[in-house]
C-alpha cells in the first residue's frame, strides 16, 4: 500500500463516524444522506460498506478513477473471511459448491459481468476484465472460469472456508429450501460511486443466495437488474433477493425513473412499491436499493427495515439506516 494510499485510509478510520458500531448505533439520528450533492461520493450496501468504501476512497485519491474505486472498494469485501455473502468463503449451493456473480459498469454504458463462476478469488476484476478485454458482457461457468485461469488471475483450491461449512452441515439437516436474506445485517456489495467531474460508475459482486439450486444466478450480474449506470441520469445497485429485483429490472427502473425527472430517493421508493406488487410472498424476503444522480443525490429503501449503506464523501464514511416499505 502506497503511504499516501495508507494515510488516507488511516485517516478516515481515524474519525469517530466511521467506527462501524459507533455510526449503525447513532445512524437514525446522526449521519446524514447526501443531500448537498458533495462529489466525490461513494455508497457501498451494507455495514460491510464501511471498509470497502474506504479502499474505494483510498483508491480513487490514488489513481483519479472512479472505475478503479468501485472495483478496489468492492475487492475488500470479496477477501472478508467473515463474510458468508460475497466471495469465495460465501455460503455454497445445495450441493455445496461455491458459486460467484459480480459486475461492474461505467457512466457510459461499457459493462462486464460474471456469473455462477467457479474458485476465483476476485469475481470483479474478472468482470472488469471481460468489460475490458473481451467483445462481450457476460461469461458464465466454465467459460468464465478458464477466462480467469488463462488470464492470470489468482485461483483457489474448491474448499468450503469453516464458518460455509459450519453452516452448509447445519442447513443439510433439513435441507429446507428458504432463501436466507438479509440475516446479520450482511448481503451482497453494490457499490455506485461519482468523481469530482460527474463520471459515475458501479460494481456488485455476491455468493448469491444461500443453498440456491446449482447454476441459479441472481441479480448482481444482471445489467440493469443489480447494477445500472448512466452517467447522463445516474446509478442504481441492488441487494436482496436477486429473483424478485430481476423481474422488475430493478436498477435499470430507477435510473430510467430518474431520467424522468425523479429524484434518486423516490425512484427508489417506486421500484421498491413495484417490487412489492410484483412479487407474491414478499412479505417474507428482503430486497433493498441505493441509487445516486449525477448531481450527487442519494437515494435508499428496502422492503423490510434493517437494509444500511456506507455513505464516503471528504466528510467521512457512515453507515445510515435505509427507510423501508414495510414497518416494523
Ligand atoms: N442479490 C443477491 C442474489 O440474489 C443476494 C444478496 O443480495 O445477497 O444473488
Amino acid at each position: 500500500m502506497s503511504q499516501r494510499r495508507k494515510f488516507i485510509k488511516q485517516s478516515l478510520m481515524g474519525s469517530a463516524l466511521f467506527l462501524p458500531g459507533v455510526a449503525a448505533s447513532c445512524a437514525q439520528v446522526s449521519p446524514k444522506e447526501n443531500t448537498s450533492g458533495e462529489k466525490p461520493l461513494i455508497l457501498s450496501t451494507w455495514n460491510h460498506g464501511i471498509p470497502a468504501n474506504a479502499d474505494a476512497w483510498a483508491k480513487l485519491q490514488e489513481t483519479g478513477s472512479i472505475l478503479d474505486a468501485v472495483e478496489a472498494g468492492v475487492r475488500n469485501t470479496e477477501l472478508d473471511m467473515e463474510n458468508l455473502s460475497v466471495g469465495l468463503q460465501g455460503l455454497p449451493d445445495r450441493e455445496g459448491i461455491t458459486t460467484l456473480d459480480a459486475s461492474i459498469m461505467t457512466g457510459d454504458g461499457s459493462c462486464g459481468t460474471v456469473a455462477f463462476v467457479r474458485q476465483v478469488k476476485h469475481p470483479i476484476s474478472l468482470a472488469r476484465a471481460v468489460m475490458e478485454k473481451t467483445p462481450h458482457v457476460m461469461l458464465v461457468g466454465e467459460g468464465a472460469r478458464q477466462f480467469a485461469i488463462a488470464e492470470g488471475f489468482p485461483m483457489e483450491e474448491e474448499k468450503l472456508s469453516p464458518k460455509a461449512q459450519e453452516a452448509y452441515d447445519k442447513w443439510k439437516v433439513t435441507s429446507q429450501y428458504k432463501p436466507i436474506i438479509n440475516i446479520e445485517n450482511h448481503d451482497t456489495i453494490g457499490m455506485i460511486g461519482i468523481d469530482a467531474n460527474g463520471k459515475l460508475a458501479g460494481s456488485c459482486t455476491t455468493s448469491g443466495l444461500a443453498y440456491k439450486m446449482h447454476g441459479r444466478v441472481g441479480d448482481s450480474p444482471i445489467i440493469g437488474a443489480g447494477l445500472f449506470v448512466d452517467d447522463e441520469v445516474g446509478a442504481a445497485t441492488a441487494t436482496g433477493l436477486g429473483e424478485s429485483i430481476i423481474r422488475i429490472c430493478g436498477s435499470f427502473l430507477i435510473v430510467e425513473l430518474m431520467r424522468q425527472g425523479r429524484t434518486p430517493q423516490e425512484a427508489c421508493e417506486e421500484a421498491v412499491k413495484r417490487l412489492v406488487a410484483k412479487n407474491k410472498g414478499i412479505n417474507d424476503i428482503q430486497a433493498g436499493f441505493l441509487a445516486i444522480n449525477k448531481y450527487g443525490e442519494v437515494g435508499a429503501y428496502a422492503v423490510h427495515p434493517g437494509f444500511n449503506y456506507a455513505q464516503a464523501t471528504s466528510q467521512g464514511n457512515v453507515l445510515i439506516d435505509s427507510k423501508s416499505h414495510f414497518t416494523p
